[in-house]
């Protein structure tokens, strides 16, 4: 710290005095007791909103419990190896979701990359360090449904490999030839495409070709967590920050103990491969267990009521408004949790879909919502305590004002 900082800093620091004959101002000695908290949200006036739209990754996809935010502050003070953590942790996650082997990546696209990196190298160290060139490669090609080749098959595509876009069983079965090297299923696409999951299991088993599955956001339902792994997929890949709440950017690669190894040494630690980058830290790691074994082990009969509960708060509210209609639904895959689309006659209300997000946005407090042309889509599994009651009111007042009178 420089010397005019450092005197900026004693004029602020209510503590300073107190240390100050020792030279070193107690908060610069590591023993920061009672200084005032910082408060960098505010500090950098960033805005702060209520989340009624849902784990979304640019809304920094969900909020940690307090157990999480202590693992990371706790572990934050001490030197550990990290492969030890992943060692350690890996063993814990394994266990909860019937596998041989977990690890810890950071986020569930890097899961999808180091997955798909350990399968084509193995733990061969000339492999991994010619990726993402996988000319030399004897399998280079990764199977995909049609339905399921979407942004998220970029994950794969950065190790180097080839999709091969096939549609029927009988496609898929053709499709397989020694260049194959895994095959793909993106699980929130499941009902678009012709392949469901047993046959494509059955399907890779048969000609012994390994299979990795996305499910970022299928949890909850908790079920899911291992529901694929006893399905028979090798690999099983998950977003640690969305309906877990772990750290936004961590997320799991779960299975097969041979393909588990094969992806740590496509990733940090290790360097002079393809996933040095994708780095997690040892707050995180322990974070992402932690999350974890709490959403296990939580009342999730109790949390479902609680969602009905607030659920029901908002759309008695919302309805009150004449010419305002609401549905309530769950999507069966992927953010399986309750979904409130709130639309209206827009002979009655006048305002679009994109004016009214404005105005919750800019009210206070802020909102964000989902919208569709002309309707709103909110959930409430990302509320706090009381928020319902907040964005029933407000959502309420928004839709009145747009009345025609
Ligand atoms: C969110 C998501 C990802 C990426 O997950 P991160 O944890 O943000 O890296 C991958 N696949 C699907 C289907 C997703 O929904």
């Amino acid at each position: 710290m420089k010397r005019r900082d450092l005197i900026k800093y004693l004029s602020v620091a209510p503590i300073a005095g107190a240390a100050i004959g020792t030279g070193v101002p107690q908060a610069l000695a590591g023993t920061v007791a009672t200084t005032a908290k910082r408060d960098v949200i505010k500090e950098l006036g960033l805005r702060t909103f209520i989340n009624a739209a849902g784990t979304y990754t640019t809304m920094t996809a969900s909020l940690m419990h307090d157990e999480v935010v202590d693992t990371i502050a706790e572990s934050a003070k001490h030197f550990v190896m990290i492969n030890e953590v992943q060692d350690k942790v890996g063993e814990k996650i394994a266990a909860i979701c019937h596998a041989e082997s977990a690890m810890v990546t950071a986020g569930c696209w890097s899961a999808l990359v180091l997955g798909t990196a350990g399968v084509l190298t193995g733990t061969d160290q000339k492999k991994i360090s010619a990726l993402p060139n996988v000319s030399k490669l004897e399998k280079n090609e990764v199977i995909v449904q049609k339905s399921h080749m979407v942004g998220y098959v970029h994950a794969l595509m950065n190790t180097g490999i080839i999709p091969v876009v096939v549609e029927t069983a009988e496609e898929l079965e053709k499709a397989i030839t020694n260049k194959t090297a895994m095959m793909y299923f993106l699980n929130h696409e499941t009902d678009a495409g012709k392949i469901l999951h047993k046959e494509f299991v059955a399907i890779a088993k048969k000609h012994k070709i390994p299979t990795l599955i996305d499910i970022a956001a299928d949890i909850p339902p908790v079920e899911n967590l291992w529901k694929y792994s006893d399905l028979g997929f090798d690999l099983v890949c998950i977003s640690g920050g969305k309906g877990i709440r772990g750290p936004q950017s961590a997320g799991m690669l779960i299975g097969r103990k041979d393909l588990i190894a094969a992806a740590r040494l496509n990733g940090p630690p290790n360097g002079g491969n393809i996933g040095r980058g994708q780095k997690v830290n040892k707050e995180e790691i322990l974070g992402m267990y932690v999350a974890l074994d709490k959403y296990v082990n939580q009342d999730h009969d109790a949390e479902w009521k609680m969602w009905e509960a607030r659920v029901a708060v908002i759309e008695n509210a919302v309805k009150k408004v004449d010419g305002v209609n609401v549905k309530v639904s769950v999507p069966p895959i992927a953010n399986h949790t309750p979904k409130i689309t709130i639309s209206w006659d827009p002979s009655k209300l006048k305002i679009s879909s994109k004016d009214l997000r404005k105005n919750l946005q800019d009210g206070s407090p802020s909102i964000e919502v989902m919208i569709e042309p002309n309707a709103i889509n909110l959930t409430v599994f990302m509320l706090k305590n009381g928020e319902d009651k907040i964005v029933a009111k407000r959502v309420q007042e928004e839709l009145a004002k747009a009345a025609v009178s």
